[in-house]
Parts: C-alpha cells; sequence; structure tokens
C-alpha cells in the first residue's frame, strides 16, 4: 500500500505539471506486460477513480515477436480488473525479425509506431500512454550526450505529427526499483522481453555504469531529473542561446569580464 501511494504521488506529480490529461481523454495505454507498463496501467486506472476530472483508460498490446512468454495469462488478470484489452500481432514486425534478426531499434520502433497509432485511432483514444521510467530519462539523456552530440532525453509530452495523438509519459518519476518491487508485490504475471535480456549494448554499459554510481549517490536519478528542467543555456555551447555581443549593445570587454565569481580555471 505504502508502494502504491508512493507511485501514486509520482504520477500525480507529472500529470499535473506536465499536464499530461484532461477532461473527456480516452487514453490508451501501451501494455508490453513488462514490470513499467504494469504499473502505468494500474498507476491510471486507480487515478481515474480519484481525479476530479472524467477520463478512461484502455490498453492495447502489439506483438513484435520479442515477448519471452506468451501474454495469454494477462486476459485474465485484466479482465479480473476491468481493463478494456485489445492485442494485436503485427505481421510485418514479426517478417522484419524473421529477414533481419539483428535489426535496430530504430527499424523496431519505427515498425511499432505505425502499428500504435493505427491500433489508438481503432480504440477512438485521443491520448497514448507509454511507461517509460525515470530511468529511460536519464538513460537517453546520458546516451544520447555522449553518443548522439546532443542534449536531450524523451519528451513527457508530445504530439504525433498530424497532432492527432497527446503522447504521454507519466511515470517519467518512477524509478524501476519501484516498478519492480509494485509488480512483485502484485503478483502480476509479468512477461519479459528478449531485448532486455541483451547484454554488450550501449543501453547495457549505461545502466551498469548507474548501478556503480548509485552505490555511492541513491539520488542519482532525480539529480539529474532535477537538472534536465533547469537548464542553464548560458553555460552550454548553443549559439542560438548565447549572447555574443553584449546586451546593451556594447562589446563585452573580453571573455574573463563576464566570468562569474564561481568560474574559477585551475590548471590540472
Ligand atoms: S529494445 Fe528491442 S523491443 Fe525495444 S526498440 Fe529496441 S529492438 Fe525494439
Amino acid at each position: 500500500m505504502e508502494l502504491q501511494k508512493a507511485i501514486l504521488r509520482k504520477v500525480g506529480e507529472a500529470v499535473t505539471r506536465f499536464k499530461m490529461i484532461r477532461e473527456g481523454d480516452r487514453i490508451a495505454v501501451g501494455f508490453s506486460g513488462g514490470k513499467d507498463s504494469f504499473t502505468l496501467l494500474e498507476a491510471l486506472l486507480l487515478l481515474r477513480e480519484r481525479a476530479p476530472i472524467d477520463f478512461t483508460v484502455c490498453a492495447f498490446t502489439i506483438e513484435q515477436g520479442k515477448f519471452l512468454k506468451p501474454i495469454e495469462p494477462f486476459r485474465e488478470f485484466l479482465e479480473a480488473r476491468g481493463v478494456e484489452w485489445t492485442y494485436k500481432v503485427d505481421n510485418p514486425s514479426l517478417r522484419l525479425l524473421a529477414e533481419q534478426p539483428d535489426h535496430g531499434c530504430d527499424l523496431c520502433s519505427r515498425f511499432r509506431r505505425r502499428a500504435v497509432y493505427q491500433i489508438a485511432r481503432e480504440l477512438g483514444a485521443n491520448v497514448i500512454a507509454f511507461g517509460h521510467t525515470a530511468d529511460d530519462f536519464c538513460e537517453s539523456f546520458l546516451r544520447n550526450a555522449m553518443f548522439t552530440g546532443r542534449l536531450s532525453a524523451l519528451p513527457p509530452i508530445t504530439w504525433s505529427s498530424k497532432r492527432d495523438f497527446r503522447i504521454i509519459r507519466p511515470l517519467l518519476y518512477v524509478t524501476e526499483d519501484l516498478t519492480r518491487a509494485y509488480a512483485g508485490e502484485t503478483g502480476a504475471p509479468i512477461i519479459p522481453c528478449g531485448c532486455s535480456m541483451k547484454t554488450g549494448t550501449v543501453r547495457r554499459s549505461i545502466r551498469d555504469i548507474f548501478t556503480e554510481f548509485e552505490k555511492d549517490y541513491p539520488h542519482l536519478k532525480s539529480t539529474m531529473l532535477s537538472a534536465m528542467g533547469n537548464i542553464n543555456t548560458g553555460r552550454l555551447l548553443d549559439l542560438r542561446y548565447l549572447d555574443l555581443e553584449s546586451s546593451t549593445g556594447e562589446e563585452p570587454a573580453g571573455p574573463l569580464a563576464i566570468l562569474q565569481e564561481d568560474e574559477v580555471f585551475t590548471e590540472s
């Protein structure tokens, strides 16, 4: 119960801060049968009962050939909770897997995106919710900075290209140790995904970095999430955000003239 409360508080904070859910929304939850999307679905169902606005929640699963166990046991589990659940095998994804077994995440997620929009449309949803967690936000932030040369993570709220769907990630403040514990506590028949077992990937290496650092700094992820919402554009190198001329119209006296006290150069 304490765990559930903690998760709901964090989900509530994300939903409110980023205005994720609005009156009359029909939310389709991308449900992979894993601990994260399971926690997301449960949290939204509980929120629906308590929220001062009306919205509905349904769930869908796309089979892309990556599940390591049959997802069928979830049918009973979700029915018992009164969840409207749609399960679809995505044949183009299965063909991709057969023809290019080592295809990367880019192709896989492009195939999934097409299928997601199609199902959400069939379900009459205007909102699609994904179970990306605080871990995913922090990992993608590091991955982008280190491997793609961009400072970015995941959008908490965004729109499909034709703006027909609002896409939300309400678990952004929820870490995976919480989703793991919650799934264990409820006895949900969690389905592992083949990709989560892969070793030797960038994702795995970044996860290992976090595990190592968090032994000494347990609040690392929450600090990183705060950093993502507290950007000091004047201390980065993006010319779009730098004032190269002084705002008074005068030439700055030189780089040292605008240094602040805490910016001390030291020799190493
Ligand atoms: S991790 Fe696996 S399931 Fe996820 S996008 Fe990459 S290939 Fe697809």
